[in-house]
């Protein structure tokens, strides 16, 4: 039944860019012929959100980041997902491996994160992912059915989540996945939607592959039946970005 789910390809510019290049990668995009197949967004730096919202073409969502489980006080630093929606915005990137790694963000936090970005209103690509070493000790479905369970405890509607699979040790580091390898882990989370939440949401829920995406690789990717398409780190700032979008072709 994978065509009922509506590819989805979202491009996470990190803490990349500045006007000029954000200025650029826009202008890139606006004039790209985007499929109306495929639902795209941009997550950009949160104080260029505002800017990309207002010059970005309609078909092209903006996101953020990541958000804080609050919607205001004494949290310096921090976003609400209140202020995301005041301006405009529908989604939010939670759990990405670098709020996890680089920023100790924990299953918990992440949940909690989850379960009040929905509660305001805001959309969720909600990330997983498996460390190298987790891998290779034959503990991914582990680590991701543990990681998924604590984001599914927060969810009472589905179709407002996307679930990113984004094994770590691909991020960033030019080592994707194969489709083989994607796509086992994607059947394996929707079986375990199927067991632990229901038949309608496994088949409903889009998951979408994240690491070391790029024009070369994306269409492989895409054939998979349990890939509904791509969050994109790196390739996201570059031209290729359309190529990945129009994946599915
Ligand atoms: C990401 O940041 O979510 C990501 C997948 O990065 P990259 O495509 O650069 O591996």
């Amino acid at each position: 039944m994978a065509a009922a789910r509506k590819f989805f390809v979202g491009g996470n510019w990190k803490m990349n860019g500045n006007r000029s290049s954000i200025e650029g990668i826009i202008a890139n995009l606006n004039k790209s012929e985007v499929s109306i197949e495929t639902d795209v967004i941009v997550a950009p730096p949160a104080v260029y959100l505002d800017y990309t919202k207002q010059t970005i073409q309609s078909g092209i969502k903006v996101a953020a980041q990541n958000c804080y489980k609050e919607s205001k006080g004494a949290f310096t630093g921090e976003t609400s997902p209140a202020m995301i929606k005041d301006i405009g915005l529908e989604w939010v990137i939670l759990g990405h491996s670098e709020r996890r790694h680089v920023f100790g963000e924990t299953d918990q936090l992440i949940g909690e994160k989850v379960g009040h970005a929905l509660s305001e209103g805001l959309q969720v690509i909600a990330c997983v992912g498996e460390l190298l070493s987790d891998r290779e000790a034959g503990n991914t479905n582990e680590v991701v059915f543990k990681q998924v369970k604590a984001i599914s405890e927060n969810v009472k509607d589905w179709s407002n989540v996307v679930i990113a699979y984004e094994p770590v040790w691909a991020i960033g580091t030019g080592k994707v996945a194969s489709p083989e390898q994607a796509q086992e882990v994607h059947n394996d989370l929707r079986v375990w939607l199927s067991d632990q939440v229901s038949v309608d949401v496994a088949q409903s829920t889009r998951i979408i592959y994240g690491g070391s995406v790029n024009g070369a690789n994306c269409k492989a990717l895409a054939k998979q039946p349990d890939i509904d398409g791509f969050l994109v780190g790196g390739a996201s700032l570059k031209p290729e970005f359309v190529d990945i979008i129009n994946a599915r072709q």
